[in-house]
């Protein structure tokens, strides 16, 4: 049931489709400028991230990796509480409590204090310039889609009778399944495999590519498998999941590899092969919006839609699906919608991070999209294991990598992959947003120690390349006299 009742017939100069963190950012930097604002959100505020993305999965990794530094006590000269008992269920009731207390953020209280007026109930557009919710139509001058993602469902025989877990129904679990089996080995599937394991369910992760995580660089995802397989997963790659059955109050899945089926009987199985944009029954083409099923609401560089009145934002049009991207956009939408903007999409330098253990962070370019495009590249890498602080923390695994265009310090791109990744390649994407190259980098003191130092080794080896080749020079004018 709507809580506003709609103030004037006027049409509202912004309107918002969801109110997760895009529609919450564009809804608040509108009503800030001055604007009236209309937030329209069927389920719950705050979006997937908190309710069902990034809040709850950090909450249970930091407690899954607190498990593991127990088991590992030992590699750290100290004696762990033996026996370590997981509980599960204070686990999750602590991730709600977080969950919980972020919510406040975005309570409606605090959203209608902003002036904005929310309604609660799921958009459809009735025309170019209308959209109903609930029985109630609302007129826009401007409008933004932001209703993000939904789960891509696997379509496996017996699957939906055997029952599966989701990222929208596997935060609602109160004891620990003895044994999981995770479909999908992007950054949700590895992600939460890995934090189950760690609680102690015999985790088994099947994946159908030869790699994990495919968007990133082969070693990163090299290292991944092998830090999966050192906590005790079961990985099966190139492998896909060909049918479920149950027996006995178990779930018996059939996998092939390379021809091969085996089966595997587990409790639960958690689907995370990908997500597409939540588009369904907005009933864009009334609105005159273009879209397809897989890659969402079509945009152009300044988010309009086909439907000038119309923006998108976040996962419901983008390509890079993250929250500081959705909140990024949304800005720029609304800066372009209200204000006769020409801010662009393509401006933003856009890092993101897989939250396994070590992390995978990659911003900008990786090598073979420079190549792709003809760009001549150079990549300096610095092993984890050549930095101080990384062995005095026993986290060895990973490295830096920065690629730069060739005979420039231009940084094109990075990829780290180190216990802190998401926290280092922060530094790499402001020195691109700020136009630093390596050459900067290199006498930029860093606190000592710090695994970030990893980072300003990689500009000086890219100093000591030009250095090199300035002595190469000299000295072959010297002779050449
Ligand atoms: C398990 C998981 C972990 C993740 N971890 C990270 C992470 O660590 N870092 C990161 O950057 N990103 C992460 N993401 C991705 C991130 O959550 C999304 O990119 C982000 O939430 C997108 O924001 P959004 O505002 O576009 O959409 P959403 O957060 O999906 O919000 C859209 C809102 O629109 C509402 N809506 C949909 N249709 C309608 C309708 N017809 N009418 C009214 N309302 C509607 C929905 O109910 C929802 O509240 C993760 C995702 C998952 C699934």
């Amino acid at each position: 049931m709507n809580t506003h009742l709609v103030r004037s017939s006027e049409p509202y100069p912004l309107l918002i489709i969801g109110a997760g963190p895009a529609g919450l950012a564009a809804a608040h930097m509108a009503a800030r400028d001055g604007f009236r604002v209309a937030l329209i959100e069927a389920h719950l505020l705050g979006g997937l991230a908190l309710n069902y993305g990034s809040v709850p999965t950090q909450a249970l990794i930091r407690t899954s990796r607190l498990y593991a530094e127990m088991r590992d006590a030992q590699l750290y000269g100290a004696q762990a509480p033996a026996p370590v008992e997981v509980d599960f269920a204070r686990a999750m009731s602590r991730m709600r409590r977080i969950r919980a207390r972020l919510c406040r953020f975005n309570t409606k209280d605090r959203i209608t204090a902003d002036g904005i007026d929310l309604f609660f109930g799921k958009a459809r557009f009735s025309s170019e310039d209308t959209v109903d919710v609930d029985g109630t139509r609302l007129r826009f001058r401007k409008a933004l889609i932001a209703t993000g993602s939904r789960s891509l469902l696997p379509r496996i025989p017996g699957l939906d009778d055997a029952g599966f877990l989701t990222n929208e129904t596997v935060f609602d679990l109160t004891t620990l399944p003895k044994s999981l089996l995770v479909i999908g080995g992007g950054p949700v599937g590895c992600e939460l495999a890995q934090a189950f394991c760690r609680f102690g369910a015999r985790t088994i992760i099947v994946h159908a590519e030869p790699l994990f995580l495919p968007m990133e660089e082969r070693d990163a995802a090299q290292l991944l498998t092998q830090a999966l397989a050192h906590d005790g997963i079961e990985i099966h790659l190139n492998t896909r999941v060909v049918n479920v059955q149950t027996a006995g109050g178990k779930k018996i899945v059939e996998i092939v590899n390379d021809g091969n089926v085996a089966t595997i009987e587990v409790d639960e199985i958690l689907t995370g092969i990908g997500r597409v944009p939540a588009i369904l029954g907005l009933n864009l083409k009334a609105a005159g919006v273009a879209y397809q099923p897989d890659s969402g609401v079509q945009v152009d560089d300044f988010l309009r839609t086909t439907n000038p009145r119309i923006f998108a934002a976040g996962d419901a049009g983008l390509k890079h699906r993250f929250i500081d991207t959705a909140e990024a956009s949304a800005l720029i939408a609304v800066h372009n919608a209200l204000h006769r903007g020409r801010r662009r999409l393509s401006s933003l330098t856009i890092p993101w991070c897989t939250y396994t253990d070590p992390e995978i962070a990659h911003v900008g370019m990786y090598v073979r999209e420079a190549r792709e495009r003809g760009i001549p590249v150079k990549t300096f890498t610095v092993p984890m294991h050549d930095v101080v602080r990384a062995i005095v923390d026993g986290e060895e695994n990973g490295f830096v990598k920065i690629h730069v265009r060739e005979g420039t310090d231009t940084i094109l791109g990075a990829t780290v992959v180190a216990r802190h990744a998401g926290e280092m390649i922060n530094g790499l994407s402001l020195a691109m947003v700020a136009g630093i190259g390596l050459s900067t980098m290199a006498r930029v003191i860093h606190a000592y120690p710090t695994q970030a130092q990893a980072i300003k080794k990689a500009a000086q080896a890219y100093v000591k390349t030009r250095k090199s080749r300035w002595y190469e020079t000299i000295f072959r004018r010297w002779f050449d006299r």
